[in-house]
């Protein structure tokens, strides 16, 4: 117990929440196939960053998270990691479709980079991802989604586009993540956000992470997680 008090602060994490998961100190610690420490290993990824020290082993037990770290410090894969980890945990597929990691993020450049980031890991797991985001062809990005994806990556606006076109369902959706929350707000994304979240199921898995906490993304986490722990990396939140 007071060992991980001693690592949190060496890591300079602040937690809160029931039941938190002890910080990771290497990949193996998280118990990760040997297909995805091998997609690991090819990123040159020595070991976890802070937050992906505390926010991996939260996410793989299946709680939700509020993950407040500034830019840089690794949040991406403290996401990207686990949901390879929970599509393959799924039971054999079932005749259901539709992606079942959906991701947000508040612009086209930002969702892309996140796009090329899920790639690296899915593609030696045969999982597909679908990136929906302005700038490209509504009439393409529907046909890709019409020929599945287990992975969506979206920009909020063209997200609800696609799903009013039927492209795509939230059936088999199961984990969420938020990313750049504060800023999906700050672009006024946030009556996108909460039709999407009203569109999957309340069992899911959520995952918000933001560089601060303003009131009214508070708000939100308070409403749509459910008793997540938070996890603080540095001076900011
Ligand atoms: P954030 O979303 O917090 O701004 P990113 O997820 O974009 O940060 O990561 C920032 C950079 O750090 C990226 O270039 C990413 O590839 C790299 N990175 C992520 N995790 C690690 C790690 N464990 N070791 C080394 N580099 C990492
Ligand atoms: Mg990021």
């Amino acid at each position: 117990e007071q060992d991980v008090g001693e690592y949190q602060k060496s890591l300079a994490i602040r937690v809160s929440g029931f039941d938190v998961p002890r910080p990771i100190k290497t990949f193996e610690d998280s118990g990760f196939s040997l297909e995805l420490m091998k997609a690991i290993s090819k990123q040159a990824y020595e070991k976890p960053t802070p937050i992906q020290c505390q926010a991996l082993p939260i996410v793989l037990s299946g709680r939700d998270i509020i993950g407040i770290a500034k830019t840089g410090s690794g949040k991406t894969a403290a996401f990207m990691l686990p949901v390879i980890v929970h599509i393959m945990d799924q039971p054999e597929l079932q005749k259901e479709e539709g992606p079942i990691g959906v991701i947000c993020a508040p612009t086209r450049e930002l969702a892309h980079q996140i796009y090329l980031e899920a790639k690296k890991f899915a593609k030696s797991h045969g999982i597909r991802v679908a990136a929906v985001y302005g700038g490209m062809s509504k009439l393409d990005q529907f046909k890709e989604l019409k020929a599945g994806c287990e992975i969506v990556v979206a920009t909020p606006g063209r997200l609800i586009d696609m799903l009013k076109m039927k492209a795509l369902t939230m059936l088999r959706a199961t984990y969420l993540v938020l990313d750049e929350a504060d800023r999906m707000f700050d672009l006024g994304f946030e009556p996108q956000i909460r039709s999407i979240v009203g569109q999957i199921r309340p069992d899911r898995q959520t995952l918000l992470f933001s560089a601060t906490m303003p009131r009214k993304v508070e708000k939100l986490a308070r409403e749509i997680l459910t008793d997540p722990i938070r996890v603080t990396v540095g001076e900011v939140g």
